[in-house]
């Protein structure tokens, strides 16, 4: 079977990587000729609404996914009448707009936090009335990795916020005093059938994820059942096939409540998942291909516990990481540069204690290989 790739970056490419022994083969279709699945894929050169190239791209493909959101709707409708594209377009278009996707939580059911559209000053002034301050102004749409996005901690931030981000559609979303940052995993089949990952617990910095660990430590009880429940929710509503990442935050109520809240979800395989290649019985990437090309899916049980270190900026030598027993190196073919993710490593280990004991090891190795504006490196 043939499959279509919108996208050639790592995550492309750990597709194809997992797709590979199943006998399934890849073309990818990418602007930039240095993308990471160069490397292992046929590689179709061109823009991602460009008709030619579209078509160039589509032809002869079985099944054809995304391993980036921001993907011109319009083009994955385009070759949809001709080939099936999962996950649908629907949720592609509900997933790039962080307002709709906002909605579509608040329809299921699904706590966020406090939110208002804002598209003029006044919006953003009546935006504040209503969900108050601190705050986070977001762009709707085309946000990564923290990008496009201002705080505002008192009325003193309103006209700096305001600058920086004005003229966009946008949210603002109250700020959330969360214990911690979890994300839930999930792949959908073509029948419908749903598979679960054990919650991830993530640790991001400038913006950027830096750390994950899963089975995510002290869950209380019922939070991976309440996970799953979101999840499942926004699988079904949006007819979704293939991988869904949605990033959660958990806030501890005065009564010592647990609560979980969805920020955003992610129509794809995510970061916070690559632990499953070597942690999980199938991994998500496997499990998506399962999914989108129609086939059974896969058990999501842990290998005991993992942790996944981002390698942002530069890679450390091979050497010093293969030197870790239980350490699992994966570059990505990017050139180094500050702030960009060129690769990440995985440490397996039977408990949390050891696992701990790994994740030393692996710190110093990626201490200060970092954009050196992000502060300071790995927090313990
Ligand atoms: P996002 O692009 O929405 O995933 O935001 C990037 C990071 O900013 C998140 O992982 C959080 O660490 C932080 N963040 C985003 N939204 C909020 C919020 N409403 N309250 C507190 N922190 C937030």
């Amino acid at each position: 079977m043939r499959v279509g790739i919108l996208g050639g970056g790592q995550l492309g490419r750990m597709i194809a990587l997992a797709g590979y022994p199943l006998g399934l083969r890849f073309r990818c279709l990418e602007p930039s000729r240095e993308a990471p699945m160069g490397h292992l894929s046929a590689l179709v050169l061109g823009h991602y609404d460009d008709p030619v190239a579209l078509d160039r791209f589509a032809e002869g493909l079985d099944v054809i996914t995304y391993e980036f959101e921001n993907v011109p709707v319009q083009s994955a409708r385009r070759l949809a009448r001709h080939t099936p594209v999962y996950p649908p377009p629907d949720a592609l278009e509900i997933a790039q707009d962080r307002l709709a996707e906002k909605r579509c939580f608040q329809e299921l059911g699904i706590d966020t936090a406090p939110f208002a559209r804002v598209d003029s000053r006044d919006d953003l002034e009546a935006a504040i009335d209503d969900v108050g301050l601190p705050a986070i102004l977001k762009t709707r749409r085309f946000g990564y990795d923290g990008k496009g996005q201002a705080v505002i901690r008192d009325a003193g931030d309103v006209v700096a916020a305001w600058n920086a981000l004005g003229g966009n559609h946008l949210v603002l979303e109250g700020f959330v005093a969360f214990r911690r940052e979890l994300s839930v995993l999930a792949a959908r089949g073509r029948p419908g059938e749903v598979v679960c990952y054990p919650l991830v617990q993530n640790e991001h910095r400038g913006g950027i994820l830096r750390l994950s660990r899963a089975p995510a430590p002290d869950l209380a009880p019922g939070e991976q059942a309440e996970a799953e429940r979101i999840v499942h929710a926004v699988l079904d509503r949006l007819e979704y096939v293939g991988l869904l990442a949605i990033e959660l935050f958990e806030l501890v109520g005065l009564d010592g409540r647990i609560r979980l809240l969805a920020n955003e979800m992610a129509p794809r395989v995510h970061n916070s998942g690559h632990w499953t290649i070597e942690g999980a019985r199938t991994s998500q990437f496997e499990n998506h291909l399962r999914a989108v090309v129609g086939w059974p899916l896969g058990p999501t049980t842990p290998h005991g516990c993992s942790a996944m270190v981002n390698l942002i900026g530069r890679a450390p030598a091979e050497a010093a990481v293969l030197a870790i027993p239980g350490a699992y190196l994966h570059l990505y073919g990017k050139a180094p540069r500050p702030g960009r993710k060129v690769g990440h490593i995985t440490v397996c280990a039977p408990d949390h204690a050891q696992l701990e004991a790994l994740l030393a090891r692996v710190r110093p190795l990626v201490a200060d290989r970092d954009d050196p504006s992000a502060g300071p490196s790995l927090t313990a």
